[in-house]
């Protein structure tokens, strides 16, 4: 096998002798924080970064007893949904090395399908968590926003993002969920919900007639080498006693555009931080210092990040504000209470996790929209706030695995790992 490029630094070191993930070994994507480790980004602009301090999960991590192995590569600050944007060159996917492993997380995706690793953490703004485990074929988690601390997490969007697990089973997803999850002192933004937890025990495969929802928008004019695959879970399901209903979210066909600038703008203003003073590459040129953060920001940021803060903050600029930004946080509470008023009659909402198979190599860069536009299943998920799982369904012959995305009420993982292990292969 080819150098599939999973990890853009590797990491010799030891775990403990107790603890839940004793004798595991974990990859880490490389915007969470790892003290005395460097932390990229997968940027030019934080090359050779090294934080003084770790992230929460990392912690957690450690203290639970495992290997950490390396450090995963990713699209550039998360922006991508295929790990081309990355100052590090591509991820590729392990089950064929002329596609694309998914994105952003999609090292942390492919370091678990190739046996590099046996978890790995990714972090989902807008499905970069279950895009490179439906590409890779195996078992992502984005969690509930609030389950997990983000602290030590370099910022992207960050009313959008969690970190979550990544493995090859819906059980050991679980697992490495009950080991990160819990309110933090240190991320105003963790939600403290008791006890709660103890998500593995769920992955039983028993769904007890559980009542599923299927919305049309996430189905319509899908490839039908997802959408069969797809239908086929759905049998199986049913075959389980459970009730599958379909339903309509009129929200949803809002969500890409409303994602798109609330992540942007939201990109713009925490980006503004790399200046080459504070943080990130200097470009050691004199001029004033308008020209030399200028400089340093050329150097520092690829084509796609320099993109979006461009983007971001015309739609954050004066007179733009209320039509752009103000407009798509509209189109967030109503994908969020569309949701909600569903979630009173059904347990899970279920689609393909990606509306396409895996893109071939190079086929992003020529067209970054059709790239936008393959969000549409996941992002409504970040928009509500929502946990949701990606579990690989049937396999195409040519392309490898069919991702099956269910989401949930807030909070409700649980039912997310019950649903997903009934058809688990
Ligand atoms: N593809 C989406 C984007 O580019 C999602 C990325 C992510 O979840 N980090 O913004």
């Amino acid at each position: 096998m080819k150098n599939i490029n999973s990890f853009i630094t590797r990491i010799d070191s030891k775990g403990s002798k107790k603890g839940p993930l004793r004798g595991c070994t974990v990859a880490i994507k490389d915007n969470i924080s790892t003290k005395g480790i460097r932390t990229t980004c997968g940027s030019a602009m934080l090359k050779d970064y090294i934080p003084p301090y770790d992230a929460t999960v990392v912690e957690k991590i450690k203290a639970a007893g495992a290997t950490i192995v390396g450090k995963t590569n990713m699209d550039e600050f998360g922006m991508g949904t295929t790990t081309e944007t990355s100052y590090f060159g591509p991820t590729l996917n392990p089950h064929n090395e002329d596609l694309v492993a998914g994105g952003s997380s999609g090292g942390s995706a492919a370091a678990v399908a190739s046996g590099e690793a046996m978890f790995s953490l990714g972090t989902d703004t807008g499905g970069s968590i279950r895009c490179p485990a439906a590409f890779c074929g195996v078992v992502g988690i984005k969690p509930t926003y609030g389950l997990v601390s983000r602290y030590g997490l370099i910022a992207y969007a960050n009313s959008l993002e969690q970190i979550g697990p990544i493995a090859r089973t819906v059980e050991d997803a679980a697992k490495l969920l009950d080991v990160i999850a819990g309110v933090d002192v240190k991320d105003s933004t963790s939600l403290d919900i008791g006890k709660g937890g103890k998500y593995a025990k769920y992955a039983s495969g028993e769904v007890d007639g559980m009542t599923v929802g299927v919305p049309v928008e996430l189905i319509k004019g899908m490839d039908k080498n997802v959408l069969e695959p797809f239908e086929s879970s759905m049998e199986q399901m049913k075959e389980k006693g459970c009730t599958i209903k379909e339903i309509t979210l009129p929200s949803l066909e809002k969500a890409v555009a409303a994602y798109y600038i609330i992540a942007m703008s939201e990109a713009s203003s925490n980006l503004a931080r790399y200046d080459g003073v504070r943080y990130g590459v200097a470009s050691g040129f004199g001029g004033d210092w308008n020209q030399m953060f200028s400089a340093s920001r050329e150097i520092g940021f690829g084509k796609e990040v320099k993109r979006r803060i461009l983007l971001g903050t015309y739609a954050l600029s004066a007179g733009y504000q209320d039509r752009y930004y103000a407009k798509a946080q509209r189109v967030k509470a109503w994908v969020r209470k569309e949701f909600e008023n569903a979630f009173k009659e059904i347990e899970v909402v279920a689609s393909p996790t990606m509306p396409v198979l895996p893109f071939k190599l190079g086929e992003g860069e020529k067209d970054p929209l059709k790239m936008y536009l393959s969000d549409s299943n996941t992002v409504p998920v970040n928009l509500a706030g929502l946990p949701a799982i990606s579990i690989p369904a049937e396999w195409d012959k040519d392309s490898g695995p069919v991702g099956v995305q269910f989401v949930g009420a807030r909070f409700q993982e649980k039912k997310l790992i019950r649903a997903a292990s009934s058809i688990e292969r």
